[in-house]
């Protein structure tokens, strides 16, 4: 009698650690997915990933049987549900593509003899709250036979992805233009570089240094020179073309990537920009403003004596150079 007592103490304290987790925690029976591989095995299906991904009415009906045994309330929450019996019916009606691969991955993880399965999914509840989970789902040793228990665990990482995503988009960027750092822009380049290769399209790409910069940091402080710098990135950010991308390549030096063009109309671009900058005044104090001058180098690919990436740059970085040695404000195609 002492002995059950203690059972059922010990019963209801797990019942309440279970109901009251702040991390959503349910569980269920996936017994079906027995019914599954009979099916996979009877067809001598031998992928089962791709199979399941062509015969939806299969998946659905695997993951239409799965029963929910128990759901604590963060799961409910979580899910927007107000009983564990919405929850599957409620993500079969309105299944995105991300949950659905998500679901796939798991039957087919479990089929091949996997204890536990994991993916981060990005979708709505079901009352339409956009969410992304943490969806970790295992199952106890003495189920591994008849998958007639998997305890699933599901995590809030909505806010965690937000900052991750905002972290990668600082990594790329340099911090006192906000445009593409050094880096990036050359990766972008690798990126563009390949694709023309690929479909044997045109390539150009434009290194951009601002002349006699150095004066302005002499004559005006280091500090207004920064504001220059800012304020040239951003009349170059507007001068570019939406499908053009544009980097600070180092100090007062910019490259612009011009996808599906030639040199001579690189040239074109470059020209738009120089006039640009004629046009323009920079403010370097109150009551002085200043013009800005830019050399441009050209490179455009493809050319016979451009086989990857870097040759590309040293090109358009070399005409640059010319320009400057020609008395600067000029355009050079290489
Ligand atoms: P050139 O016409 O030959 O380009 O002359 P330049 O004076 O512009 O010289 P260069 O392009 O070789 O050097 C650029 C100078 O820009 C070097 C450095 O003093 C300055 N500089 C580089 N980065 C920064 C920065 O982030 N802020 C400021 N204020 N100045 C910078
Ligand atoms: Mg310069």
């Amino acid at each position: 009698c002492r002995m059950s007592k203690n059972k059922n103490y010990s019963q209801e304290k797990f019942r309440l650690i279970f109901e009251n987790s702040p991390v959503a925690i349910w569980e269920e029976d996936i017994s079906v997915l027995k019914e599954l591989r009979k099916c996979l095995k009877d067809r001598t299906v031998t992928n089962a990933h791709k199979y399941l991904s062509e015969h939806k009415d299969l998946f659905f009906k695997t993951f239409s049987s799965i029963r929910i045994l128990s759901a604590n309330k963060a799961a409910l929450a979580m899910c927007g549900a107000t009983s564990k019996d919405q929850i599957i019916p409620g993500f079969a009606k309105n299944l995105t593509k991300e949950v659905f691969e998500a679901m796939v991955g798991k039957f087919v993880a479990f089929l091949s003899g996997k204890s536990s399965f994991e993916a981060e999914i990005r979708g709505k509840n079901l009352k339409g709250k956009s969410y992304e989970v943490l969806f970790r789902v295992s199952i106890p040793d003495d189920c591994l036979k008849d998958f007639s228990r998997a305890i699933i665990t599901l995590q809030d990482i909505t806010e965690q992805k937000k900052m991750e995503r905002h972290l990668r988009t600082l990594a790329q960027l340099d911090s006192l233009t906000k445009l593409y750092n050094h880096r990036t822009i050359l990766n972008r380049l690798d990126a563009e570089f390949l694709r023309a290769k690929r479909y044997g399209a045109s390539l150009s790409c434009m290194m951009i240094d601002v002349d006699h910069f150095k004066l302005i940091n002499d004559e005006y402080g280091h500090q207004r020179g920064d504001q220059v710098i800012r304020r040239v990135a951003n009349t170059l950010r507007q001068s570019v073309r939406q499908v053009d991308v544009i980097g600070r390549y180092g100090g007062d030096e910019f490259l612009v990537i011009l996808p599906e063009t030639k040199a001579q109309n690189a040239k074109i671009a470059a020209a738009r920009i120089q006039v640009l900058f004629e046009s323009k005044k920079f403010q370097v104090r109150s009551g002085r403003s200043i013009s800005i001058a830019l050399s441009i180098g050209i490179s455009g690919y493809p050319a016979k004596d451009i086989k990857e990436t870097k040759d590309l740059v040293a090109k358009a970085d070399n005409a640059m150079y010319a320009a400057k040695k020609m008395g600067r404000n000029r355009i050079v195609i290489a």
